[in-house]
């Protein structure tokens, strides 16, 4: 059930209960983090593996220091500069935060939303919300209410609209004086950089993942989804089937005939395509087409971590 009203949002929460949240990166399904039974309700409608820890949102930097301790300097800094924002960050958690929220790490993700309608939820409850992406694990993740409303037909969701940046947060963490980017999101490396300094990147690790978003396969459509350099070779290869091509800028000419086609971005604006992105991927997906063939975006900034997201959904050929 899709709504509007913020005040029936907050008591279901107040009841335990889970909701799907608008949040300016994906919508989110959420509840008290202080709530063994909502976090439990999390984890089980998602199908995720208890190993992939969740997302915490808080209201205000003040807040932060209710679940985190010992935050390092550079750690204030950045969330002075991106919260509310796209920009999860791993910080030590304090005792009070259940091992169920971070998996039984040692650190927990935090971040402040930056939405009026998540934030306007979050003054009118007095705990922080766990919340992952709204999508059955390993799935597309969700831009629209309607997409949460797709996948979890019994769920209340409020409605925020369309996400804004349509990508999920960038996740930084710590280690002595190394800032580690783990999952690539909607703060680029060039915003972070010149306030962090040199980063690391460790954005791929399937055995162990430190964050799910870094496992390969991720975010995948039920349709095979290929990217590529240069469509016109692989529009040859799959001549004889149903093809969805996703494209940055242009148009495609002389396409064959059942084969459909969205642009992200007709001004070639990379945060115009991101925010467009998944609403694509879940359009081309209900098509029962064969094959998505992806254009690789201009590997740069927001382009660089859509490109990370397709590859993550996609088949090998
Ligand atoms: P989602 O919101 O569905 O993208 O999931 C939240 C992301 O945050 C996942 O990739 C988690 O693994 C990651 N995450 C949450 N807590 C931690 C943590 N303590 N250490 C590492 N990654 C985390
Ligand atoms: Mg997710």
């Amino acid at each position: 059930m899709i709504i509007h009203n913020i005040e029936l949002a907050a008591s279901v929460l107040n009841e335990e209960g889970i909701i799907g949240l608008p949040t300016e990166t994906v919508y989110g399904l959420a509840g008290n983090i202080f709530s063994e039974k909502a976090i439990k309700a999390i984890y089980q409608i998602k199908q995720r593996p208890l190993f992939n820890p969740l997302i915490v949102h808080i209201k205000s930097f003040e807040d932060l220091s209710t679940i985190a301790e010992e935050v390092p300097p550079i750690a204030i800094k950045l969330a002075k500069a991106f919260w509310p924002g796209p920009l999860t960050l791993l910080l030590k958690k304090k005792p009070l935060v259940a091992d169920l929220v971070t998996s039984g790490k040692a650190t927990v993700a935090v971040r402040i939303p930056d939405h009026p309608i998540a934030l306007a939820l979050l003054n009118r409850i007095d705990f922080p919300l766990a919340a992952p992406s709204a999508n059955p694990f390993g799935m597309i993740s969700p831009t629209k209410a309607k997409h949460v409303n797709e996948y979890f037909k019994d769920l209340m969701i409020l409605d925020g609209g369309e996400c804004i940046n349509g990508i999920e947060s960038t996740i930084i963490g710590f280690q002595g004086n190394e800032v580690i980017v783990y999952r690539l999101g909607s703060i680029t490396l060039d915003e972070i950089e010149p306030i962090a300094g040199k980063v690391s990147l460790i954005n791929k690790n399937d055995s162990a993942p430190e964050a799910p978003g870094m496992l390969s396969k991720h975010y995948a459509p039920r349709t095979p989804l290929v990217v590529a350099e240069t469509i016109q070779e692989l529009i040859q290869q799959f001549k004889n089937k149903k093809i969805g091509l996703l494209l940055f800028s242009n148009t495609f000419e002389g396409l064959p005939e059942n084969a459909v086609q969205i642009i992200l971005s007709p001004n070639k604006n990379l945060s115009e395509a991101a925010s467009k992105l998944y609403d694509a991927l879940h359009q081309l997906d209900k098509l029962n087409l064969d094959i998505i063939i992806a254009e690789k975006l201009p590997e740069e900034g927001l382009g660089m971590v859509m490109n990370d997201k397709l590859r993550r959904a996609s088949v090998e050929t």
